[in-house]
């Protein structure tokens, strides 16, 4: 896969420490393995990444046990496992900082608030991402931990 070509600004991406001058990836909190963490303020609103990956039918990627799914639409899925797709890295919260748009057929993705360096880049994996891989062992993220409600475990799912 040649995913990392893509990046147009991020010539180095493909060694997975240094990724670009605004971000990197390295040791998150225990247990959640690695991930990707702000190295300056980044703005709300500001481009971050692309999420690249192999281009699969949606109808396929349902069937796929990859945990690097990400839809396009109900035709089109990306499948992005790290370290070619640095976007992959990026752990989920359930109150995060940061969002996809999809976008041409893109996934970008945009800071949802101010982000500080240091801090972690966090994105809501989405409800069904939710129900199969984290729901059974707990959600472990940031903000589950210190006892904020997560909006998937309201009732009704
Ligand atoms: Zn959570």
């Amino acid at each position: 896969m040649k995913a990392a070509a893509v990046y147009g600004t991020i010539r180095d991406a493909t060694m997975g420490t240094s990724v670009d001058e605004r971000f990197e990836v390295r040791e998150a909190r225990p247990g959640t393995g690695l991930g990707l963490f702000a190295r300056r303020t980044i703005k709300k609103g500001e481009f971050i990444i692309e999420y690249t990956g192999k281009k699969i039918p949606t109808p396929i990627a349902d069937e796929s046990e990859s945990r690097y799914l990400f839809e396009i639409d109900e035709v089109w899925t990306l499948d992005g496992p790290v370290p070619e797709n640095i976007a992959g890295y990026i752990n989920h919260d359930c109150h995060p900082n940061v969002e996809a748009e999809i976008e041409d057929g893109r996934i970008n993705i945009y800071a949802q608030k101010d982000i500080l360096p240091g801090e972690e880049l966090t994105i809501d994996y989405d409800q069904e991402y939710f129900d199969e891989f984290i729901r059974p062992i707990g959600c472990k993220c940031a903000s589950c931990e210190k006892g904020l409600l997560s909006p998937h475990l309201k009732e009704g799912k």
